[in-house]
């Protein structure tokens, strides 16, 4: 699934190519996506102006010119493309936007994930939930540990937990536990202060590096795309159990705690530091 680094890249693409673009086109393919009966959605759609993209965490709130947003959460499996020609077969893209210069944004693979027209008052009530965003200057230091008091659970379980910090997942969980050499399965309530203070530069460290190589998406965004998914071969943990550690050699292990999949090396993040 998506995180902060990928969404953060779709963020500012989008950002460059579509502020001030009219959607002149409006394709739905699969009514389930969004969230209102297809003709509704085309009408209001149509002649609308993008103002901005704002993301919070793991989601991407499209700014219309008539006080809408468009709220889209990929999930597991969503990717977007953008571009005069569509990568793949038009039907196999839940819904098209086109616009008055001649290029189109394609979302694939929404199934779980979806592309609703809400108010911006419902959008407010739809994100209420989120913690902070993961890389929002305003999570200082003291902040992180003063969310962390008294939390109980393991360390990936919490940093993946939306509520407490909004944009790591799976894989960035495994890749700032890695950073910081602590055990992902680490209960929070044992973390030493130097350890939360690893974990919380690792996220800064980890994310921001992540936003730089392109995240990890495989689908590239546009035809001359050589950025997007530039994380995955960087990636020190995550999918590579079974390999040996780039650090140490040791082999890395992988495991399962509360239904996600966990990386970790165990020499550079032993169980009882
Ligand atoms: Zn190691």
């Amino acid at each position: 699934m998506p995180e902060l680094p990928e969404m953060e890249h779709y963020r500012s693409r989008l950002s460059h190519l579509l502020c001030g673009q009219q959607v002149t086109g409006v394709v739905v393919n699969r009514e389930g996506t969004i969230n209102e009966p297809a003709e509704v959605f085309k009408a209001s759609l149509l002649g609308r102006v993008i103002l901005f993209v704002e993301r919070r965490g793991k989601h991407l709130l499209f700014h219309l010119d008539d006080g809408y947003r468009l709220h889209l959460h990929l999930m597991l499996g969503g990717w977007m493309s953008y571009g005069e020609q569509a990568p793949k077969k038009l039907s196999q893209y839940q819904v098209i936007l086109s616009f008055g210069n001649g290029v189109s944004l394609y979302f694939g693979g929404l199934r779980l994930g979806y592309l609703h027209r809400i108010t911006a008052k419902a959008a407010i009530e739809e994100l209420k939930e989120l913690g902070p965003d993961a890389l929002d200057p305003r999570l200082t230091l003291e902040a992180f540990r003063k969310r962390l008091a008294g939390k109980k659970g393991k360390l990936k379980t919490t940093l993946t937990d939306q509520r407490f910090v909004s944009g790591i997942g799976n894989c960035y969980s495994d890749e700032i536990a890695f950073d910081a050499n602590v055990f992902p399965a680490a209960a929070v309530s044992g973390l030493k202060d130097e350890e939360i203070e690893r974990i919380y530069h690792s996220i800064r460290n980890v994310l921001t590096a992540a936003i730089e190589a392109g995240g990890y998406m495989e689908q590239p965004f546009t035809s001359d795309d050589t950025v997007t998914g530039g994380f995955n071969d960087l990636c020190q943990v995550y999918d590579r159990g079974d390999e040996p550690c780039r650090v140490c050699g040791t082999t890395i292990q992988h495991e399962t705690i509360t239904g996600r999949k966990m990386f970790y090396c165990p020499t550079c993040q032993p169980k009882g530091a």
